[in-house]
């Protein structure tokens, strides 16, 4: 793991234990983001945002760099695939259309474009799906909010579940 220092504020480092979610877990998305440039910006809070899966879960982390270090602002996992390359036929996929914000403020820093919604497509316990959501209209790097996933997406994958 690269030696990347966090600072995280007691109560996040708190519910984050509570979650099972490591600090390592955290690095990887960072790392990630600063070696592939792959990553967004929220220019309304200038903070970094960026993904990526590891094992059964996909890690977003919103972070900004400090003086020397990477200050965490946030982080929230879901346990549906995001599949930025394609898939199964969107025939056979179940639409989840929600009323997502728009977030014409997040630009993909590898294109340097701005976000705009278009269809994502996940799977979760071989079930396709999609919803229209903001991704970059160059690479497809697509943002997931926290409010999204907390709400929307962990209501899908419990429907799932239970089929
Ligand atoms: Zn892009």
């Amino acid at each position: 793991m690269p030696d990347i220092r966090l600072l995280l504020a007691p109560d996040l480092s708190e519910r984050l234990q509570r979650s099972l979610i490591h600090e390592d877990d955290i690095r990887h998305v960072i790392a990630g983001c600063e070696e592939t440039g792959v990553k967004l910006l929220d220019n309304k809070t200038g903070a970094f945002i960026g993904h990526r899966r590891r094992g059964a879960l996909t890690y977003w982390v919103r972070y900004r760099p400090e003086g020397g270090a990477y200050r965490v602002e946030a982080v929230y996992t879901h346990r549906a695939a995001l599949e930025e390359e394609g898939g199964p036929n969107d025939e056979r996929r179940l639409s989840m259309t929600s009323e997502a914000a728009n977030h014409d403020t997040v630009i993909c820093l590898k294109c340097n474009k701005p976000l705009v919604k278009q269809k994502v497509r996940f799977s979760y316990l071989r079930f396709p799906f999609w919803d229209m959501l903001p991704a970059c209209p160059g690479c497809g790097q697509v943002y997931l909010s926290e409010e999204y996933v907390s709400a929307k997406l962990a209501e899908v994958e419990q429907m799932l579940e239970d089929k």
